[in-house]
């Protein structure tokens, strides 16, 4: 069989936002080239939500089951996957934006000698073969890649390249398989899985957001964050490092693992604007971005750009406000 299969994810017994996106960007590959596509999900106990993804355009959904797939070790993902592609020989596998994307698939396309094409914001088709585009250096240049490796060839999407919206099924059929798994091979034992943001506080609902990036350096100097914040009479939130480092917490994140906003004045603080934190933030009304790198990629979608140190334009827009 050549065609595209894109692999699914569901966590807690519910679909990963991101496998819509996946599934999209699948779909639209499978038209652009005259591919069919076909999906995979890994799982345990999920061939009902696995009939949700037999959209029109997908030409059958396997739910690989087997219990060492109900907590998610890389290693069972890449047996199984492995074992399953080689079987339907598929031209592209398709992954999601996904922490477990990052985890396994790198070792799954190692099993057949490829490398993973990550993070691909789109392609357009050339000569017949789908070219894929992805930011380079920090999202100031795009690459554009051709596989001239023979299928199976493995690419994930960018969170944001492709409008998911949640399947809701369809004439596909729909089949149970068991992987036949080693258990001898799986080296984890998984925990209990990352939480990707706790919804605490509903930064959905702010009319207005001061977020603060990697630029302030130091979680003392957050204070001056809260005090444009406060000044703007804006809810304080942040791009994922502020959240991994534990200066904030995850309910104050932005960004496709994080919670997406749409208030009407943005003000991103040191913040360079990878596309992880623009999927979350771009439906903002106006953005005002301060960062000291004139060519930082938040500037592309920023209103206002006030290239500087961030040191000295919060605290001359705090006094600005309070005269
Ligand atoms: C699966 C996955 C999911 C992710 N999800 C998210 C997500 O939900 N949200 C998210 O935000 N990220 C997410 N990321 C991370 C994302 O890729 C970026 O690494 C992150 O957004 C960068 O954060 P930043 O802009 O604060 O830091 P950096 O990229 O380090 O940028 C810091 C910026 O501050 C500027 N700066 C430094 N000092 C000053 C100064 N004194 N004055 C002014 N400007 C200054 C710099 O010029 C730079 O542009 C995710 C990544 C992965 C792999």
């Amino acid at each position: 069989m050549s065609g595209i299969l894109v692999v699914l994810e569901r966590q807690g017994g519910a679909w990963h936002k991101m496998s819509f996106e996946a599934l999209a960007g699948a779909l639209e590959l499978g038209r652009a080239t005259g591919l069919s596509v076909s999906v995979c999900v890994p799982a345990s106990g999920a061939r009902e939500a696995a009939a949700e993804a037999a959209v029109a355009g997908v030409d059958g959904v396997t739910v690989l089951e087997h219990e060492a797939l109900e907590a998610y070790a890389a290693d069972a993902w890449v047996e199984a996957l492995a074992e399953w592609i080689a079987g339907v020989r598929p031209d592209y596998v398709v992954f999601p934006h996904t922490y477990q994307t990052r985890d396994f698939a790198p070792a799954l396309a190692a099993r057949f000698g490829r490398t993973l094409m990550a993070d691909s914001t789109g392609f357009f088709v050339e000569g017949g073969l789908p070219v894929f585009e992805r930011p380079l250096f920090q999202g100031k240049h795009i690459g554009r890649f051709v596989f001239e490796t023979p299928a199976p060839n493995f690419v994930s999407f960018q969170a944001g390249a492709f409008r998911g919206v949640p399947p809701a099924g369809g004439a596909a059929p729909v089949a149970v398989k068991r992987p036949s798994l080693d258990a001898a091979r799986i080296r984890q034992r998984p925990e209990p899985p990352f939480r990707e943001t706790a919804q605490a506080v509903d930064l959905s609902a702010a009319e207005r957001i001061v977020a603060v990036g990697r630029g302030i350096q130091d979680e003392g100097n957050l204070e001056l964050a809260r005090q444009l914040a406060a000044a703007f009479g804006a809810e304080l939130a942040a791009s994922r490092p502020i959240i991994d480092s534990g200066w904030l917490p995850a309910d104050r994140q932005v960004g496709s693992s994080g919670q997406t906003v749409a208030p009407r004045l943005y003000i991103a603080l040191g913040i360079s604007g990878a596309l992880q934190h623009i999927v979350g933030m771009k439906g903002a009304g106006c953005i005002v971005a301060i960062n000291r790198d004139a060519k930082a990629p938040i500037f592309e979608i920023a209103d206002y750009a006030l290239i500087g140190d961030l040191f000295e334009i919060a605290p001359a827009l705090i006094g600005a406000l309070s005269s």
